[in-house]
């Protein structure tokens, strides 16, 4: 029994080596300063990693501000006031307990400012907090009815003891957060409001091409939820290394503005106009690690297998993260009739689809895996056919192999309904 545990977690292992070992090799995700030996806890993203980032920022920001008319999105600092991080509990809080009993305090702490004038305070261990301490800015600017919520994508840091599993825990990450405004009066509003926002959550990871069969849903119970905390849901998936935590979304109730409130002696409350009374509104925060993202998308999407009897690497990314969307060939480089073509294709489809890419180096057959291990969802090459025949292409098909001949004119809308697919 033993054993067979453990040749599954060297399994695990392998993937994740081998993914770690992909993302190196094709550009996506690198160790940081990496020249230098390295820096536990830290990795950057080259070309393609940021183009998978980006489209899932981007896909959080159309479902969660864009297409919605009750959401604020900000872009606050990562050095705040000291005071902020006092209010918020996490100067005394923010702990991880040490191998020996002690307790580590894992905000990294910085010095603002020279000589004595020199003040401490911290890198921010989340982005919720400039969201709170701007919520006044808010009502005072737009006058917002509840409910309404805040936006926000950066960069947190944590002083992990043991940063580990790549781009899972890592010292330095980047969130989105939000953080929703409701009435305190409703509380049956607020249980639907919480449930809508956990919905929202769960068609976002869809959006991803995340798979239903790898998402568990953790009603955190009372005892290990944050003090504050009513209701959390904690979101987790299925990583190669096991089950873990990929996102939440936690009803903090006023705790958040009212501990502001009595730190900064600064009226955070809400005036409601239609019934002439004041208040402290509520909060429900649903919280997501952009990093934790991509490696779910990029765990979720690897695989190896064969495919024409050859071995291949391939990313099953949906077309909705894919960083490069379509991969367009001439079927040699020195023939100067297959190069303007594919060339005059190739500026077309780029206008439509923006992610689109030139490749004419080696033959066909390491071109089509080249584009497997980036996870690009079709490619198409010209030949001789279509420029001396039929003004036809092939496309191929990344997940089946399977090509075929499309014609140039009906080229846009037919890779159009198979990226939507
Ligand atoms: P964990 O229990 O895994 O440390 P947490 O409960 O402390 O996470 P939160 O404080 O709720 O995490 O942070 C919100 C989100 O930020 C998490 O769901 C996760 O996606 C991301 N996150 C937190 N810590 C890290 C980290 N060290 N590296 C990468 N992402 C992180």
């Amino acid at each position: 029994m033993k054993k067979k545990e453990e040749k599954k977690k060297e399994e695990k292992n392998v993937v994740m080596e081998n993914l770690i070992s992909l993302c190196k090799r094709r550009g996506f995700i690198f160790q940081g300063s990496e020249i230098y030996g390295g820096l536990a806890g830290t990795w950057d993203y080259g070309p393609l990693g940021t183009g998978l980032k980006d489209n899932i920022k981007n896909l959080w920001l159309k479902r969660f501000v864009i297409d919605r008319n009750d959401m604020f999105k900000v872009d606050a600092t990562i050095l705040m006031n000291q005071n902020v991080w006092k209010a918020s509990g996490h100067v005394s809080g923010f702990t991880d307990p040490m191998a020996d009993g002690s307790k580590f305090n894992t905000m990294f702490s910085t010095s603002i400012g020279a000589g004595k004038e020199a003040m401490t305070s911290y890198l921010r261990p989340e982005t919720a907090q400039g969201m709170f301490v701007n919520f006044k800015n808010i009502i005072d600017s737009f006058h917002p009815t509840l409910p309404f919520g805040m936006a926000q994508i950066g960069k947190a840091f944590r002083n992990e003891i043991s940063p580990r599993d790549f781009l899972f825990r890592t010292r330095e990450f980047e969130q989105m957060e939000i953080e929703y405004f409701v009435d305190p009066r409703n509380e049956q509003k607020i249980i639907e409001t919480f449930d809508a926002l956990y919905s929202e959550q769960m068609r976002f990871l869809a959006d991803l091409g995340l798979e239903k069969s790898r998402i568990h849903k953790i009603e955190v119970p009372a005892d290990d939820r944050a003090h504050y905390s009513k209701r959390s849901v904690d979101t987790e998936f299925d990583f190669p290394f096991g089950q873990r935590e990929l996102l939440g979304i936690a009803y903090r109730t006023d705790y958040d503005l009212k501990a502001h409130m009595d730190a900064s002696g600064v009226d955070l409350s809400y005036f409601d106009e239609e019934t002439k009374q004041r208040f402290v509104p509520h909060c429900i925060e649903p919280t997501f690690g952009v990093d934790r993202l991509v490696l779910a998308v990029l765990s979720q999407a690897y695989g190896e297998d064969s495919l024409g009897g050859e071995k291949r690497v391939y990313l099953k990314l949906s077309p909705s993260v894919a960083p490069v969307k379509i991969a367009v060939f001439p079927l040699q480089k020195n023939k100067e009739v297959l190069v303007s073509k594919a060339q005059e294709i190739y500026k077309m489809l780029r206008k439509q689809f923006e992610a689109v890419l030139y490749d004419d180096t080696g033959s066909i057959g390491k071109r089509y895996r080249r584009q497997d291990e980036i996870g690009t969802p079709y490619c198409v090459t010209i030949d001789f056919d279509t420029v001396e025949k039929d003004d036809s292409v092939t496309v191929r098909d990344r997940d089946t192999g399977e090509q075929e001949r499309v014609v140039v004119k009906d080229l846009i809308s037919y890779l159009e309904n198979k990226l939507e697919d």
